[in-house]
């Protein structure tokens, strides 16, 4: 499973660090970000991450928390900015 944060979408609330601190960090704007991989979406989620990021999933407001089961494609505007 990977992840990538559609950050055109994030609200800066704070919940995605709070439920997974190891896969959720934000740049100085408070805009989140992927930890892994810099939000690149390319670096699977650890398996012992998984709990917290589906915790982190569920709750995001805005959806703005994106994952499927292969690598995102390279970074596009959405990513940007970090
Ligand atoms: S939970 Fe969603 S809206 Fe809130 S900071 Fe994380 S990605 Fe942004």
């Amino acid at each position: 499973m990977y992840s990538r944060v559609q950050r055109e979408e994030c609200i800066a609330c704070g919940l995605c660090q709070l439920r997974a601190p190891a896969l959720f960090n934000y740049d100085k704007e408070g805009i989140a970000y992927y930890r892994p991989d810099n939000n690149q979406g390319t670096t699977p989620i650890p398996s012992d991450q998984l709990a917290a990021f589906k915790q982190a999933y569920r709750d995001c407001p805005t959806g703005a928390i994106k994952r499927q089961n292969k690598p995102f494609p390279p970074e596009n505007k959405s990513t940007t900015h970090l």
